[in-house]
């Protein structure tokens, strides 16, 4: 059986990135992976401006406090004025560039406007409130590098350099199915013996969350042959199939046979809890990854290895997530014989509570938790110590 590191770097070895790449409108590339790197035409600011409504000044003009000075222009954001006559003041606006020949700008706060004149009621101090020009970004300077990820602050800084439009990676095509006897659709009423699908929603939010296009191919019946026709379909429309279920050695569990049938399977089990069972293969040219039915540990798994491994499938240059050290509030005395991701959240004295319940069936504890503590095996904990833990924020974005 491989350790979560081990398949982790397998699948990160088999990953290989979409070439094939669209021009896309900066309004639409959130989520997207840009292909090219970016440089900057412009320097930003452009010009050095204010970083307050208030007045320019030279300092050398205010040598002691209640200094008044004329007021001999104002500038607006979106104008520039005229350089700045010894002995006077600019009135001037947050974002209008500073005048040539001030070195200040004072916060109208410290100032009292008295007719055509201003009193200044404070000492400048050379460089205050000016934004310096290039201080965000030098002309020519690399804006962004290939395989960034684009997200509101991607989006805003492209637009901030003039970009209208970046080249990304096409959309990687992620194909679902959903093995059980037992699944119904939410909408339709249960018989006795029966489960909803809350994989398929649970991997909806996932797929699309990381910004594939998602091809939901529903649930599927307990067969070697419905299996085997599903995923020969999957497999002919997408880069890559992601199924749950049917992944162990139950005698319902046909999805490991009929990878090996129509393709053949690389990776089976990785030593963790939740989730022991995980098929990765591949079937003609998509790569396959058959997730465990427990809904928490298809919820982990896709978390911890799906999610780097589709990354990297997009293109993206950063694919693993981060983990930090916090203190646990709760206590753990069951040293385990597989490394163990805990449901867990943070709570407001900074340290760790974890969910009652972490069984694999319980998908309440995910909605709950807003990181996994990863135990070693035969990892205890007493409160207060510090666990490594990783903020679900790492995993699905
Ligand atoms: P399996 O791996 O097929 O043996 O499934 C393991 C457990 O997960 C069983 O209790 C299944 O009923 C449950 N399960 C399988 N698929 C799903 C699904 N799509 N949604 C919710 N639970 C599921
Ligand atoms: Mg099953």
């Amino acid at each position: 059986m491989l350790s979560a590191d081990q398949l982790l770097d397998a699948l990160l070895e088999r990953a290989v990135s979409v070439t094939e790449t669209e021009t896309v409108s900066v309004t639409d590339v959130l989520g997207r992976v840009l292909a090219v790197p970016q440089t900057s035409a412009i320097t930003v600011p452009p010009l050095d401006n204010s970083a307050m409504d208030g007045y320019a000044v030279r300092v050398a003009d205010v040598a002691v406090p209640g200094v008044r000075l004329p007021v001999s222009q104002r500038i607006l954001a979106g104008t520039v004025g005229m350089p700045l006559q010894a002995g006077t003041a600019a009135r001037i606006f947050t974002g209008a560039p500073v005048p040539e020949g001030a070195d200040a700008v004072l916060m109208q706060e410290y100032c009292s406007a008295e007719g055509e004149s201003v009193v200044i009621n404070t000492l400048p101090h050379s460089g205050e409130n000016i934004r310096r020009a290039g201080e965000d970004i030098r002309s020519g300077a690399q804006v962004f590098a290939a395989g960034t990820r684009l997200g509101a602050a991607e989006m805003g800084l492209a637009a901030s350099v003039g970009l209208a439009e970046l080249p990304v990676f096409k959309k990687l095509k992620v194909a679902c199915f959903f093995t059980g006897d037992e699944l119904v659709a939410p909408g339709k009423p249960l018989q006795p013996g029966q489960i909803y699908n809350s994989n398929r929603y649970t991997l909806t939010g996932l797929v699309n969350g990381l910004g594939c296009e998602l091809i939901d191919l529903g649930i599927v019946p307990d067969t070697l042959e419905a299996t085997e026709a599903a995923l020969e379909g999957a497999a002919s429309i997408a880069d890559v199939v992601i199924t749950s279920g049917g992944v162990s050695v139950g005698e319902a569990d046909y999805v490991k046979a009929a990878v090996e049938k129509l393709g053949r399977v690389e990776m089976w089990k990785v030593a963790m809890k939740p989730g022991k069972p995980l098929v990765y293969g591949r079937v003609n040219d998509a790569d396959f990854i058959g997730l465990p039915g427990n809904p928490v540990s298809a919820f982990v798994t896709f978390c911890l290895f799906v999610r780097p491994f589709l990354l990297k499938r997009m293109g993206a240059a950063d694919v693993l997530y981060r983990a930090f050290a916090v203190q646990a509030d709760f206590s753990w005395h069951k040293p385990g014989a597989r490394r163990e991701f805990l449901r867990a959240r943070l709570q407001p004295n900074g340290k760790l509570a974890l969910f009652p319940n972490q069984s694999s069936g319980v998908l309440t504890s995910c909605a709950w938790a807003d990181g996994l503590v990863d135990l070693a095996v035969g990892q205890t904990i007493q409160p207060g110590e510090w666990v490594r833990f990783i903020p679900l924020s790492e995993l699905l974005s």
